[in-house]
This record gives structure tokens, C-alpha cells and sequence, in this order.
């Protein structure tokens, strides 16, 4: 039986080698951003609950972790939506943290850093990756669209008190748009933000897979020097992963639909992932175009790239 929460290892620009464990529905969460790479939001709730037994992800976990420990750089709470919104969040990364040695991380979008049961549950963790694409609420607004119960200046302080307190590292990820928050004025406001919040590092992406909004772009290459220009020793900017995701069995459909359901991915990594003695690149084209026609999965062209990602009525 195919895991339903664990998943990978996936390789991560950040993070080396991952596994991944996605703890709620897709796609379940507080904000509604314009580059989303999952698609819209159709849970858009900002209320904390379980979303599945946590026994069943507890079960899971130890299973996963076990048989896929070697091959992992680091075990991430992350995927289909917003992590913190599962209520017993921190009881899950102690029953992880208490399975293995690796270290453990969170991807969030740092809404609910603010909530003192939130700082409690990522405590545990080593380390915390929030998101912060915007330095005011009139942007932040704009780019996430986050549910009308988080305020920005509160959720800023978030951040600052939950730093001051937690011994792991904590990066923020800046994801830059043409013409959104790509001006200097833009960037220097979000600068001002990350002076009081002090990360430990940041990484500065762009949007490299299909957004959920067509009219998000890439920067011009000209951005690079006012990134530099702004972020000085900070510039790390836009590392596609490289290595190849990890498959569970021979079931090609299963398996695709497992791992495009979390990152659409682009067409050449999945010719890296499933080509073997038995399949070659024409065999999987082939076996693509059929799941297309079934209206299982869909091509998009972004960026001159071919990128295959679920339906909706695969997600359904
Ligand atoms: S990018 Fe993350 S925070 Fe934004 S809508 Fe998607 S899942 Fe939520």
C-alpha cells in the first residue's frame, strides 16, 4: 500500500535529500497566493484542527521513517497546504524527533508564528522555514491573500518573538515576482522587516513551476543587482533541486499521481525518476499522453518548460 502521508526522499534546493510528511488535505490553508504551485486553495480556513487521525500519521511515520532513514538528509513537515494548521502539530514532530536522529524541519508561511501553541509545537523542531514575500500588509495582502483574521504587523511579530526563543536555524524564503515586489522600494521594505525578524539566513526564489495565477512571471535577469544591491551578503538566488525523486513501486500511475499531486513536476525529472531497463523516455511519454487523455494529469508550458500536474478531478 502506497504511504498516504510520507512521502519521497525529495531533493530540496535547502534541504538536500527530504521526506516529506503532509498532514492534510489539498489543499488546506490561510492563504490564497498568487504563485501557489498547488493550485487554489479549496480549504481556506484559518481554524487549527486534525485533519486526519494523528495516530494514523504517527503509525505512518514510524513505518516510513524506518525504511527510508539512510537515504534522508532531513524529515520535513510540509506539502498540501499550511502545516501549523494541524492542531497536535507538536505532537508529531516529538513522535518523529523520537524515531529518528535526522534532523527535523518545517516549511511554513509563518501566519500562525504569532500563536503561542505554534511557537510551543515548532520549538521541537531544528529547524523553521517561513515565507515573507511581502514589508506591508497593503503587498502581503495582494501576494497571499490570507484568510481576514491574520494581520500582518502581529504575524511580523510573530516572527521577532519566536526567533528571540528558538535555538534552531530559521531561514525565510523571499519568492520575487516581476512587477509585484521586484522594485527596490518593494525589497528594501522587506529588508526592514527581516533587520528586526534577524534570520539566520534567507533565499530569495522565483517562481520556477506554474502558479495558480497565469500573470505571475519570473523577474528580468535585472533584478539580480538590486537584489544585491538590497540583500548585500544574503543573494542566494534560484537553485532548481537537482537529483531525482525516490519510487515506491511499479505502479506508474500511482506513483506519478503521488509525487505531481504535492510539485508539479517538470517533464525532464520525471524522464530522470522513472526511466530504468524497462522504460525509456519514449515509453513514459507515452504512458503520459495516455493518463492526459484520461484526463488524469495535464501539461502546462511555463517558462519554455513542460511541466505535468494533476487535474482536478484527480485531486477530488
Ligand atoms: S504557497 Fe503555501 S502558503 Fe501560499 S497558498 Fe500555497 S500552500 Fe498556502
Amino acid at each position: 500500500m502506497l504511504p498516504k502521508f510520507c512521502y519521497g526522499p525529495v531533493p530540496s534546493r535547502r534541504l538536500g535529500r527530504s521526506i516529506g510528511i503532509d498532514i492534510l488535505p489539498s489543499k488546506t490553508c490561510n492563504y490564497q497566493c498568487i504563485y501557489c504551485q498547488l493550485g487554489k486553495t479549496t480549504h481556506f480556513s484559518n481554524t487549527r484542527q486534525n485533519f486526519f487521525p494523528k495516530e494514523d500519521i504517527i503509525n505512518e511515520i514510524k513505518k516510513f521513517i524506518k525504511s527510508n532513514e539512510e537515504k534522508t538528509d532531513y524529515i520535513t513537515f510540509v506539502g498540501s497546504g499550511e502545516p501549523t494548521l494541524y492542531r497536535d502539530l507538536r505532537d508529531l514532530i516529538i513522535s518523529a524527533k523520537n524515531i529518528s536522529e535526522k534532523p527535523i524541519c518545517v516549511i511554513t508561511n509563518g501566519s500562525l508564528l504569532s500563536d503561542e501553541e505554534v511557537q510551543q509545537a515548532l520549538m521541537n523542531s531544528d529547524v523553521v522555514l517561513p515565507t515573507l514575500d511581502a514589508g506591508d500588509e497593503k503587498l502581503f495582502i495582494k501576494i497571499n491573500r490570507p484568510h481576514p483574521s491574520i494581520n500582518f504587523e502581529k504575524m511580523i511579530q510573530g516572527y521577532i518573538d519566536f526567533r528571540k526563543e528558538f535555538n534552531g536555524k530559521f531561514g525565510i524564503e523571499i519568492l520575487v515576482m516581476k512587477g509585484i515586489n521586484d522594485s527596490k522600494e518593494e525589497l528594501l521594505k522587506i529588508k526592514n522587516k527581516l533587520d528586526l525578524i534577524k534570520p539566520d539566513r534567507i533565499d530569495i526564489k522565483v517562481p520556477i513551476r506554474p502558479p495558480t495565477e497565469s500573470w505571475v512571471q519570473i523577474p528580468d535577469k535585472n533584478v539580480i543587482p538590486i537584489l544585491n544591491d538590497v540583500f548585500g551578503e544574503y543573494n542566494n538566488i534560484n537553485f532548481p533541486e537537482r537529483g531525482n525523486f525516490s519510487v515506491f513501486s511499479s505502479n506508474f500511475e500511482m506513483e506519478l499521481k503521488n509525487l505531481i499531486e504535492r510539485h508539479p513536476m517538470k517533464q525532464e525529472q520525471i524522464f530522470e525518476t522513472f526511466c530504468s531497463k524497462e522504460f525509456n523516455e519514449q515509453d513514459i511519454l507515452l504512458k503520459l499522453s495516455i493518463l492526459a487523455s484520461q484526463n488524469k494529469i495535464k501539461k502546462e508550458i511555463y517558462n519554455n518548460q513542460t511541466f505535468w500536474k494533476l487535474t482536478s478531478q484527480s485531486i477530488q
